[in-house]
Formats: C-alpha cells, structure tokens, sequence
C-alpha cells in the first residue's frame, strides 16, 4: 500500500520548498523528497542554492569585497588600516556556517509548516506514485493527487575539461579552495565565471577568464556590459573574449589548458581551473519509463505556462523546466503551482524576472534591453545617470556605474531598467515593482524617492527619459 498524501514534491531546492510550503499553508497534505547530502554527509535541504550556489557565493563575495574595500579603500576616507590580511580557511569556515544556518532553517521551516519530509531519491512512476529510497536503502511507495518535480539543475561538463579533484573543478569546487590559486583560469564568463573569478582575483589569484563568445555578457545591455567590462579589466581580471577551449592537459600540479581564438591555436598555465561553462537540467533516474512526463530537446522537462507536465497532476518548476535558472524565478514558479493547485488562478510574469550579477559592481537588469527595444522595431526614448552624479555615491566613496530607464516613445511605458553600481542588487527591485504596475518613465519621476539614496539614480533617469533629470546637463531639453 502506497502512503497517500496531496502534493508530493521532489527535490527540496528554492523551487522545491516554496512549492511544498506554499501547499501546506493551504492546507494541503503535502510530503517533499529531498537527497542531497552536505558537507558530512548529512541530509540537507536548500538545494543547489543553499549548498552551492547563490548562498556560498555571495558569502564569498562579501567577504572578498570587505578584504579589498577595507585593504585599499578605507584609507580614501580617512580611515587607516594597517596589516590586512584574509585568512581563507576561516572565510571558508563562515561561508559553510551560513550555509548551515539556512539548510537547517529550510528543514524547521517545512518541519513547522507541517510538510511530511523524505530523505533519499525519488523515482516518479504513472499515476503519480513515487517510489522512495532512503540513503540507508530502505524503500516506500507513495502516491499523491499532484506530483511537483523541482529537481534543479547541476553544472555543464566539457570533454575538453574533465574534472578532477583539485586541479579541474566545477562551481562547486571553486567554493571551497583553502589558497587563493596564483595563476587561476576560469572557462566560461558567464554570471557564475564572473562571480567566482572575482572573488578568487580579490584573494589574490592572477584571474584569466576564457569565453567562447565575442560579445561580453550578451544577456546584458551593451551599454552596461561595456562598462562592466572596463571595471573588471581595472580590477585586473583578464576576460579574452572569442576564446574557445579545446583542451586541458595536467603535468604535476600545474594544467595546460588549449584554445584557439582568432589567432589560431593557443595555451595557457594555471596552477587551478574553474569550468563555469553554463549548467544543464537534472532529471538523472528520476522518470520511470510510463511517468508520462516528457522532455524537449535539450533535455529540460517540457512543461506548458502553468508549469504542468503533459503527465496530468504532474508538474514541474525551477532549473529543470524552460526559462532562465534563477532561484527566484523557481521560487515563484513553485508557489504559483501549489495556488493552482488549491483552485487558484496565478500566473508567472516570464518579462519581468530580475537578473543580478553580483560583482562590484554590481549589475542587475529587468525587462528589455536596448538593442532587444531596437531589433523589435519600437521606437524608444533612454534615460541614463551616471553615479558618478549621486551625491550619496560619491558620500559612500563608490561613483561607478549608471542607472539607465528604456521606455516606448509613443506611451512612455518602462521597458527596460538596467543598472550598474553599488547596490544594484537592491535598486532593481524597485524597477520590477514600477514594471509590474506597468509604469511609465513619467510615473517613477512623479515618485518621491528618499534623499540621499542610490536609488535616487533610477529616479533621475527616470526623469531624464523625458530630459527632466536635476543633477546632468540634460541632451533632450523638454517643458
Ligand atoms: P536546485 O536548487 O538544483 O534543487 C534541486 C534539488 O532536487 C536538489 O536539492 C537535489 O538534490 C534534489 N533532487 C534532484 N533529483 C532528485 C530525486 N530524484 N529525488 C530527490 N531529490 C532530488 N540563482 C540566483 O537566482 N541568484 C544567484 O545569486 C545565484 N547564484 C548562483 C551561484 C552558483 C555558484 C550557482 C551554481 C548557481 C547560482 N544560482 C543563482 C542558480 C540557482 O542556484 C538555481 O537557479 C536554483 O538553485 C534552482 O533551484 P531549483 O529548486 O530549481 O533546483
Ligand atoms: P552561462 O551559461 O551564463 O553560465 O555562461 C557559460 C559561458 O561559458 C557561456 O558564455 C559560454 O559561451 C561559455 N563557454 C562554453 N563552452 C566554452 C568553451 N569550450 N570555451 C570557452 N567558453 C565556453
């Protein structure tokens, strides 16, 4: 007999818990299966996320940023700081401390909320029953009226690039080196590349990023793309773009790795690699052969605008389905399902979900970019403000970066905000909000915005789509 519940979930990562938490709260009988195991091998949730991937690396990222802003900028302020050193096992220690914190937190959340937990694999079979095995290989069927695979995503394996267990690693393995590397290649420089080859170049790494690509962050907009990467070529991070890895060879504890860029064929040493090539939807072991549930072809579980699976009362949210693999936009996916499944009608806004690098600066964007606006054919006005302008910018002793507000010439309605600065993290929710009550340029200048904040910045170039901006010499001179 197979233990009956609601809702079961399988796979405990944002997407996951959100969905499992959200269908408690309505009351619904909901159980969750979740296998990873941390660190010492304990069960843990949180998933990729939590583990390793947004969690860690910010806390890598804030402390890196400390250690450099307190090394080399304090004393522009005033403050002199003598002998700053960073101890890397204890900025280790902290990040997994973090780390757990939240996973256990997950844990007494779902415990809290009443969710039925299961620690080990689940398999989904037809008719919604899931086979249970726990780490200790004991098993149990289960069955539910609604099934919510949330099974994430794991990183993208080259054969140029095998792994090994020091010298080639993934994101994963970036997370947890005890010396910052001398010479540290990163392949790939997508978000992930960025973040973790800033905080490795912050502890001290000769950081050389190789990129397929000839365009410099593509999803960006260029205008902030090349300006982020001016900075990053400032802070001494090497990105050779049009670079594309064709091998890796290891001799010692030194790797060779191959590349051919327009030039032709080429090589490089680094005393440590980070493959940061992009990550791929998990499904390993998961479908029986009659779940109903089918794929696209690149391997993601297909799913319709609901997030349903064309197996009924089958569903499927975060990495593993279409869409960008952001941890908010599992999160909302997850709660919009449980809703739906409890009689309710929400959907996922796909325009507006916000992206953050999480480098300094920081750059995060929301809506479309400049040259999406322009090969679509509209015609736009741009506002832009350069911190450099910001009164509390130049307060905090950090002017980099600029807020820039698209809108449609014709409506005035935002169609894209797009910042790079200090706090961009924080400020591009605001855009989201405004794009969310489908907001004009006009309605953020008619906004009162605190002073002095950063945030001010998205205000003036809010006012300077209409050439209203206070504090630069406007170019549009409008009434
Ligand atoms: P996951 O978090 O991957 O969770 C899936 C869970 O399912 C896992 O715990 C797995 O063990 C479990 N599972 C899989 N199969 C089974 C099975 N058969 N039975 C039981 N359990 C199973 N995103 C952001 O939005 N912001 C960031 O700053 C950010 N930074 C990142 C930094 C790094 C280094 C990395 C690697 C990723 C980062 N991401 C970030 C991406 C983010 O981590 C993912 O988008 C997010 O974790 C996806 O959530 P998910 O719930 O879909 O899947
Ligand atoms: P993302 O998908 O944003 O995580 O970024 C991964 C990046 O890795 C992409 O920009 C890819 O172009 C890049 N990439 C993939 N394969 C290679 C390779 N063999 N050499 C260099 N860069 C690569």
């Amino acid at each position: 007999m197979a233990t009956k519940f609601d809702v079961i979930v399988i796979g405990a990562g944002p997407a996951g818990y959100h969905a499992a938490i959200r269908s408690a709260q309505l009351g619904l009988n909901t159980a969750i299966v979740e296998k990873w195991l941390g660190k010492e091998g304990k069960p843990a949730y949180g998933g990729t996320c939590l583990n390793v991937g947004c969690i860690p690396s910010k806390a890598l990222l804030e402390a890196s940023h400390k250690y450099v802003d307190t090394r080399d900028h304090l004393g522009d302020m005033g403050i002199e700081v003598k002998g700053v050193k960073v101890d890397i096992p204890a900025v280790i220690a902290r990040k997994d401390q973090v780390v757990s914190n939240l996973t256990s937190g997950v844990a007494g959340l779902l415990k809290s909320n009443g969710v039925t937990t299961f620690e080990g694999t689940a398999k989904l079979h037809a008719g919604r029953e899931v086979a249970f095995t726990a780490h200790d290989g004991s098993t149990e069927n289960l069955v539910a009226d609604n099934v919510i695979v949330a099974t994430g995503s794991v990183p993208v394996e080259i054969p140029p690039c095998p792994l090994t267990d020091e010298l080639i690693v993934d994101s994963t393995g970036a997370l947890d080196f005890l010396t910052a590397p001398k010479r540290l290649g990163v392949i790939g420089a997508g978000i992930i590349g960025l973040e973790l080859g800033s905080v490795w170049s912050r502890f001290g790494s000769e950081v050389v990023l190789l990129e397929a690509l000839e365009d410099f962050l593509p999803p960006a907009d260029k205008q902030v793309a090349r300006e982020a990467a001016k900075q990053f070529k400032k802070q001494g991070m090497d990105i050779r773009l049009g670079t594309r890895v064709t091998g890796t060879d290891i001799k010692g504890k030194q790797v060779t790795v191959t590349y051919t860029d327009s030039e032709g064929d080429k090589s490089e040493q680094f005393d440590k690699v980070i493959v940061a090539v992009g990550r791929r939807p998990y499904t390993e072991e998961l479908l029986a052969a009659d779940s109903g549930v089918t794929m696209d072809e690149r391997g993601f579980i297909y799913v319709n605008e609901t997030c349903l699976t064309d197996a009924p009362g089958v569903y499927a949210v975060g990495d593993v389905v279409r869409g960008p693999m952001l941890a908010h936009k599992g999160m909302e996916e997850g709660i919009m399902v449980a809703e739906r499944i409890a009689g309710q009608m929400p959907l996922v806004n796909y325009d507006l979900v916000p992206s953050v690098v999480y480098t300094h600066p920081e750059i995060a964007w929301v809506g479309m970019t400049e040259q999406e606006v322009k090969a679509a054919g509209d015609e736009y006005e741009v506002g832009t403000f350069p911190m450099a302008a910001s009164g509390r910018a130049m307060a905090n002793n950090d002017t980099v970066g600029l807020v820039k507000v698209i809108a449609d010439k014709a409506t005035d309605r935002i169609l894209g905000v797009h910042i790079i600065g200090n706090q961009a993290s924080e400020m591009i929710a605001e855009a989201v909000i405004a794009m969310e009550f489908e907001s004009s340029a006009e309605d953020l200048g008619l906004t009162m915005f605190a002073h002095p904040t950063l945030s001010e910045g998205l205000h003036e170039a809010a006012l300077a789509v209409s050439g209203h901006a206070i504090h630069i010499a406007n170019r549009k001179r409008k009434k």
